[in-house]
This record gives C-alpha cells, structure tokens and sequence, in this order.
C-alpha cells in the first residue's frame, strides 16, 4: 500500500485542507506511516487535460526551423510531408519530448491526432503508441488516427487508417471534407464506416469557416443520428460556429447538444472559434487542446492548458471570475468527460490525478500560470517546481 497526506491544501481554491491518498485514490483518511506533503495553502485542481493535440509531429529537441511555408492550408500540410522526411522526425522521440513537457504543466491525460498518409503509412501511429506504452502511468494517452493529408485526394489512405484502428488508435479522425477533400459524402462516409467496423469514437478536424463549415456540420450531425452515435462524435475547431450569424449557429447547437456531439476548441488567436459560453447554456461537452506546437506550422505553443486556459479566456472575452472558471472547467472536467474519464476530479474515490497550482483564486492562478509546484499521477509525483521528473530523450 501506498499513502500521502498532502497537507494545507485548498482544492478548487476553497478553505485549506488536507487530502489523503492511498493506492492512487483520494479517500477519507490514510494511515499515520502516509507521507506527508506540506502544499503551503497552494490551491489543487484536477490534472490538466491535453484534448486536441498532435504529438507526432512537433519539432521540440531540434534545431530552430526556419517557417517559409505559404499561406494555404494544403501548403502547411504538403510542407509538413516533405520536411518530417528531411529532418528525419522520429514520432516516438518527438511524442516523448511532447508528453513530458506536458507533464511538466500538470498534464495528466492527452488526445492526440497522429498522422496517417500514404508517404509515412503507420509510423506516426507506432511512435505514439510506443510513447504511450513507456509512459504508462505517469500520463493517459489517446490516439486520433488521423488523415491529416486526405482520403479521398489521397487513395491508399482510407486503408491505413483501417490497418492504424486495427493497430491500436483509438478513435477514427477526419479533416474538412469539403474545403480539402471537396469530396463530403466520400469523406465522412468513410469516417463514419471506420468508427462502425471498429467500434471507435469520433473526432474530426473542421477548419471550414462559415457557410462551408455549417454545411459540413449538418452532414456530420446527420450521420451521427443515423447511425445512432450520439455522445461518441466530437468536432476539433469547429471555426464555423464563431460566425457572426448566430442565428444560424444557434439552430446548430441546438442539434449538436440534442445528439450529444461534443466541442474542442483550440482557441487560437486567427480564427473565430465557438463561442464556450453559449456552448455551456447549450449543454454541449467542450474541451480544450494546444493543437499542434512548435511545429512546420507555426513557432507558438508551450503544451500548458493552464495557459490555453487563459487564452479560451481571452478569445471569449471572459473576464469575471465565474467566466474564468469556466475556461478552467473547460480545460479539465470538460475535456475529462470528452475523454471518456470517469473517476475524474478531487471527490473521494477518484483518481489521484492534481495539480498543485499558485494563485489567491482560480483566476489568479489561470492568468498567472506559474510553474506548478507538484504535478501527481495516481499519486505518484510527474512534476515538481515546472520540472517533469523524466528526463526528455
Ligand atoms: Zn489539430
């Protein structure tokens, strides 16, 4: 048996405590041989949820590389094949200096989208999974198979999407049907039969903005309701529903709430994106993710969804307390239960998965986000003072 005491402790930001954990559990007391940790009067949250990213693929460890990628979405995307080539990416590396850097935040649980093309077949997937599996313990790992370049203008795709399921990913991915693949029917049919002959969930990458993007969501909400898979779809971006006509969107959160189809969002300074109040009086599940970082497509990100936190703030023009702990919901509860985890959170009886964090309120500790002084997995000590306590390779 394993037991902490962790003393002087404000979960959620409330009167100081002290919390016990045995075997990886919060429970209602532990025995007196605990060990005990003086928290100082910091403030606990839940780890931190990582729900969109790509961790394939980042460029952390190498090199500064030099961004003269055009302005298309197609030209990020061809780059990106060609240079993972060029710099000899090896995913495992990359996703192990990725999900470490993570932890080092407080990251408890990731859903990363891992390319699948006909340039690199499974490799994405096989590195992420072998990640997945050294790491075991000290994070959760979800695997998007994702058809970052295409299925329908890319053949030979939809078959290795078929073979990385069959492998080990856990949910189907898919990216604008119409603005990429020009192809909707073609694209989301195939999507929607992968998810049904493997039993996975759903999330799919739409970057599609206005009427285009609507027109996309209208078709993926039809087949989630035909295919009875309400409350297994998500949709990552979703830019579309941060249109100035909301009069349309609000007819379409009416129907992504009515079949459970949830939002997440990546909250990024250069698009519109949904609106999270709206979509919290809506009833839609929303989480949050870095997307990809410091990557061929941009320089930005740092892995810290206490940090994405305050950018969901700012991009929603979120200013009160309330509405800042909303953001902060959005970065664990929410992305937690998009996850599918269920003995998630502070509660005794749930997982020993929290974040020692600095901050008179919540919202001080978001807008601040300092190093966190104790990161814990099923009670097991990650990060102490913003260091991982594994070393990256
Ligand atoms: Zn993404």
């Amino acid at each position: 048996m394993t037991a902490t005491t962790l003393k002087n402790v404000r979960p959620m930001a409330s009167a100081a405590t002290d919390l016990h954990i045995v075997d990886g559990q919060f429970v209602a007391d532990a025995p007196e041989t605990a060990e005990t940790i003086d928290c100082g009067g910091c403030i606990l949250i839940p780890g931190l949820v990582e729900a969109h990213t790509h961790l394939d693929k980042s460029l952390l460890g190498l090199p500064w590389y030099r961004n003269e990628v055009g302005p298309r979405l197609i030209d990020k995307i061809n780059n990106e094949r060609e240079v993972k080539v060029s710099l000899g990416l090896d995913p495992q590396v990359q996703s192990e200096r990725h999900a470490i850097l993570a932890m080092s935040h407080g990251c408890t649980h990731i859903r990363s989208h891992v390319d699948v093309d006909t340039h690199h077949g499974l490799a994405g997937v096989e590195g992420v999974m072998a990640t997945r599996e050294k790491l075991a313990g000290m994070i959760d790992i979800e695997i998007v198979a994702f058809p970052q370049s295409g299925m329908m203008i890319r053949p030979g795709t939809s078959e290795l999407m078929d073979e990385a399921l069959a492998l080990g990913a856990d949910l189907v991915g898919g990216i604008d049907p119409c603005g990429m693949e020009h192809d909707p029917k073609g694209h989301l049919d195939t999507v929607f039969a992968l998810a049904e002959k493997h039993g996975k969930l759903i999330d799919i990458h739409l970057h599609e903005r206005g009427a285009l993007g609507w027109f996309s969501m209208e078709e993926i909400i039809d087949r989630t309701v035909a295919l009875g898979m309400q409350g297994k779809v998500s949709i990552s971006h979703a830019f579309c529903l941060g249109a100035v006509d909301r009069g349309y969107v609000t007819g379409l959160h009416e129907k992504l709430a009515e079949n459970r189809i949830h939002i997440l969002t990546t909250a990024p300074a250069s698009a519109p994106v949904p609106a999270v109040k709206e979509l919290k009086e809506f009833g839609i599940l929303t989480g949050a993710g870095c997307d990809g970082i410091r990557d061929t497509w941009g320089p930005y990100g740092n892995s810290d969804i206490l940090e994405k936190a305050m950018q969901v703030g700012m991009r929603n023009n979120l200013r009160r307390d309330d509405e800042m702990e909303l953001a902060l919901d959005i970065c664990t509860f929410g992305g937690a239960a998009i996850l599918g985890v269920d003995d998630y959170g502070l509660d005794i009886g749930c997982r020993a998965d929290c974040v020692l964090v600095d901050g008179e309120t919540l919202a001080e500790a978001i807008v601040t986000h300092a190093p966190r002084k104790l990161a814990l997995k099923g009670g097991k000590v990650i990060a102490r003072d913003g260091e991982c306590v594994l070393e990256a390779p």
